[in-house]
């Protein structure tokens, strides 16, 4: 009997098998962004599904200049998930979607912000303590501080110049900030990350943010942020400034903090994502996933 349990306990440990009622739900949201969604979207719903800890719905916003009147069809019902995950950069979303967003976080929803998703809303002042900082939009000191990370220490630059910036895609190390977090935990220090864009110069209101992850930017000679956690009055955020394109999420290190990332945002834990995969990246190697029909986007040629 005894043996049987621990047989049993050592199964559940090393291999995952939710029944579908067991997994947590996630709503992707996409449908406007100056990326390829309609290609990256399948590309975050595999990394989500692939753990076998989530099941994923799509809702797809009415497409940019849409009259108003395809917007009042759309209203994703946020409360029915245990995260809601941001692939959109666009319009502003109608004022009755933005106030049950915000209804849902501020009573302990989840959010995950991936990429582009911060440069959204630059006028949206709730969504931007969500988020903390974010790029482009207009955004600049008037949206809040600089932050970064400086021979490890936290800084928030107060001086006058736009918010977000990036050179050129390029592969390069994340390093860790925190490792005593759940979506940290246990991961190598440093480990090599696809080719992406390194956004710097992050602006915002950076409240009630932690700093697990940054990397050193060539632009600004400082340590970039690359994921963030935030608390939003009984809500969670997990904020990852990385995925500009399919090729750039093909990479088991975006998989499995993204997994990591979710599952802490949905429940403030990672009991079933926080396994350290065989190939994760090390510092000097990229581990790169590959998905049937992916990448499709080409990265663009080395500068030379
Ligand atoms: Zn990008």
């Amino acid at each position: 009997m005894r043996l049987a349990l621990l047989i049993h306990t050592a199964l559940s440990i090393f291999s995952l098998h939710l029944n579908a009622a067991e997994k947590l739900k996630i709503l992707i949201v996409d449908g406007q962004n100056n990326h390829k969604w309609d290609i990256t979207t399948p590309v975050l719903v595999n990394a989500l599904e692939s753990s076998d800890a989530f099941v994923v719905s799509v809702s797809t916003s009415p497409a940019k200049g849409s009259p108003a009147e395809a917007w009042k069809d759309w209203h994703p019902d946020f409360s029915a998930y245990a995260a809601v995950m941001s692939n959109y950069n666009g319009e502003p979303w109608p004022e009755a979607v933005r106030a049950s967003f915000d209804a849902y976080m501020k009573s302990g929803g989840g959010f995950v912000s991936v990429h582009a998703a911060n440069n959204s809303f630059p006028q949206w002042k709730e969504y931007n303590q969500m988020i903390g900082v974010g790029g482009w939009g207009g955004r600049n000191e008037a949206s809040g501080p600089w932050l970064y990370v400086k021979e490890g220490k936290l800084f928030r630059d107060t001086s006058a110049g736009s918010g977000g910036a990036h050179g050129p895609q390029h592969e390069f190390v994340v390093e860790i900030n925190d490792a005593e977090h759940p979506i940290t935990r246990g991961l190598p220090n440093r480990w090599l990350h696809a080719k992406d864009e390194l956004y710097s110069r992050l602006r915002g209101p950076a409240e009630n943010v932690k700093i697990l992850a940054s990397a050193m930017s060539d632009l600004t000679s400082v340590y970039e942020p690359n994921m963030m956690v935030l608390e939003y009055g009984k809500g969670r955020v997990f904020h990852t400034t990385l995925g500009h394109a399919d090729y750039s999420m093909l990479d088991r290190g975006f998989y499995e903090t993204l997994q990591r990332g979710t599952e802490w945002a949905a429940t403030g834990d990672t009991a079933l994502t926080g396994a350290l995969p065989a190939d994760f990246p090390s510092a000097d190697k990229v581990s790169v996933i590959s998905l049937l029909g992916h990448p499709k986007q080409t990265p663009p040629a080395p500068k030379k």
